[in-house]
């Protein structure tokens, strides 16, 4: 359903994500603030990056950039053919219910909605229909090792259980595209481990990924690693793909 290939993203055509003299400015003057400073970054379809640096290099504020959540003072950036800067608010809501899972730290599921009602509700939004969103939310929640949760709402749920549902949704949509803000930020070692086994699953399956982390175990389960200080990149370095059949996490039947 996802139609994505798993393979390392090599395709010679458009990568999915492109970024060109990227630059967010905040505030004027002695208080101005370059949180991303003149950014370039292509990320081909399939590849799962990591983004590091110390607080406040400006990760979250990139992230917010490529997913269309905020737009730079400068530059341009493209997402799955589409030039973000010719998007109105309108477009760009619209792309991102199309092509975007959006992963946080604090979860920010929905308190007084179900595990099932929060997964399902990208794929109300995206435009699927009620019963194949519920059926889709349903087999979500079962790949992320759910499936007996579906009716808790969050607050009968660890840390861990929110953020496999909150990863469950970002997939609702069947995204692009997922960026992920220092996901493991807020877990214990034990969640951060299901976690991490998540995000290895989804690049074993040929999701195009971008997660923000400290922790270099996350970082370890990423095809290439960018390093950040003060809004730039100051490494990015590579690794050798190595992907397994695709797995079935995103491959949903309906
Ligand atoms: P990180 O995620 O790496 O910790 P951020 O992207 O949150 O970094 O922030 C980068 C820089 O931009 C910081 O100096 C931060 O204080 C500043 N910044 C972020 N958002 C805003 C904002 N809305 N207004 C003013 N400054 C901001
Ligand atoms: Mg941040």
């Amino acid at each position: 359903m996802t139609g994505r290939t798993g393979t390392s993203g090599e395709s010679g055509g458009d990568p999915l994500l492109q970024a060109r003299a990227v630059s967010r400015e905040h505030g004027a003057g002695q208080g101005l603030v370059r949180a991303v400073d003149d950014v370039d970054l292509e990320v081909p379809a399939g590849q799962s990056v990591a983004v590091m640096g110390p607080s406040g290099c400006g990760k979250s504020t990139l992230l917010q950039l490529l997913g269309g959540m905020d737009r730079p003072t400068r530059g341009r950036i493209r997402l799955a053919g589409h030039r973000l800067d010719a998007l109105g608010e309108r477009g760009l809501a619209r792309l991102r219910r199309a092509h975007v899972g959006f992963v946080f730290q604090s979860f920010h599921l929905m308190d007084e909605l179900s595990a099932v009602e929060n997964v399902e509700l990208p794929a109300l939004l995206a435009g699927f229909r009620r019963r194949r969103a519920r059926r889709r939310a349903l087999q979500l929640l079962e790949r992320v090792g759910l499936g007996d949760r579906a009716g808790h709402l969050p607050s009968a749920l660890s840390g861990g259980q929110r953020q496999r549902v909150a990863i469950a949704r970002a997939l609702a949509n069947a995204p692009s595209l997922i960026l992920a803000d220092e996901p493991t930020g807020n877990l214990d070692s034990a969640a951060t481990h299901e976690v991490l086994r998540l995000f290895e699953t989804l690049r074993l399956a040929g999701q195009t990924l971008v997660m923000v982390t400290h922790d270099p175990r996350i970082a370890a389960t990423a095809d290439r690693v960018i390093t950040m200080r003060d809004g730039a990149f100051v490494d990015d370095t590579a690794f050798l793909a190595t992907r397994a059949e695709p797995a079935s996490l995103i491959d949903l039947e309906s």
